[in-house]
């Protein structure tokens, strides 16, 4: 714990109430993600398809991806106060959220898309890692950092979706050989691009099937 966290009081990352760091009344305005969804991106829809618009004809590389929530205002602001404000003391509470809405998978091991190593030494914290970590004692399922990232590559938020793919391709090696199942775990799935990425590195580094699990997904 960071001597700032010694000395003031814990507040609430969505509303800043005095308590702990996610307040009942701020979970439960996290939208969860129920189902029909698409059984390869999670993306939620009328009905259960294979394949939906938004993943269908591309190459994806993870057998399935399933995330907990809606990446609304409200998920954004507390996955911002996650990331971007240093407020590691909400893993735990987040891999709860996590949990309460995604099965636990049947792999092998857990693993996360790894930090950017520049802005890891400026938040010195990588939020995909303590999530995962957290979810797979949840699980009771072994963690292991096996994917490293090569490079720094520009940040991802201002680039249109087609270069964001291009950016990321190449971004990722595998630091280990994995085992057989994997299910990688991410904060934020946007477009998918970087989640796509990492368990196509997996596989080519030996994984037989890579299960994709974060906690927020953009919803259009
Ligand atoms: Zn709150
Ligand atoms: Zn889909």
């Amino acid at each position: 714990m960071s001597l700032l966290g010694l000395v003031l009081p814990s507040r609430c990352a969505g509303c800043a109430m005095p308590g702990p760091s996610l307040c009942q009344a701020c979970r439960e305005l996290l939208i969860r993600i129920a189902p029909p969804v698409c059984a390869r991106c999670g993306c939620p829809g009328a009905w259960p398809v294979l394949r939906c618009v938004e993943c269908s004809g591309r190459r994806l590389g993870f057998a399935r991806a399933r995330a907990a929530v809606v990446y609304d205002a409200h998920a954004r602001a507390i996955v911002s106060a996650w990331k971007e404000r240093g407020r590691r003391d909400l893993a735990p509470d987040l891999a709860t959220v996590v949990a309460e809405v995604v099965a636990r998978p049947a792999v092998d091991v857990v693993s996360c898309v790894p930090g950017d190593a520049e802005r890891t030494r400026a938040r010195s914290h990588v939020p995909a890692e303590r999530l995962g970590r957290a979810l797979a004692e949840g699980w009771d399922l072994p963690f292991a950092g096996i994917l490293e990232r090569v490079g720094t590559a520009p940040r991802q938020v201002r680039l249109p979706r087609a270069e964001r793919r291009a950016n990321v391709r190449g971004s990722f090696v595998a630091a280990a050989r994995p085992p057989p199942t994997v299910v990688l775990v991410d904060d934020v799935y946007t477009t998918g691009a970087t989640a796509a990425a990492c368990a196509t590195v997996l596989r080519r580094a030996g994984a037989r099937s890579v299960e994709v699990v974060c906690l927020a997904r953009a919803v259009r």
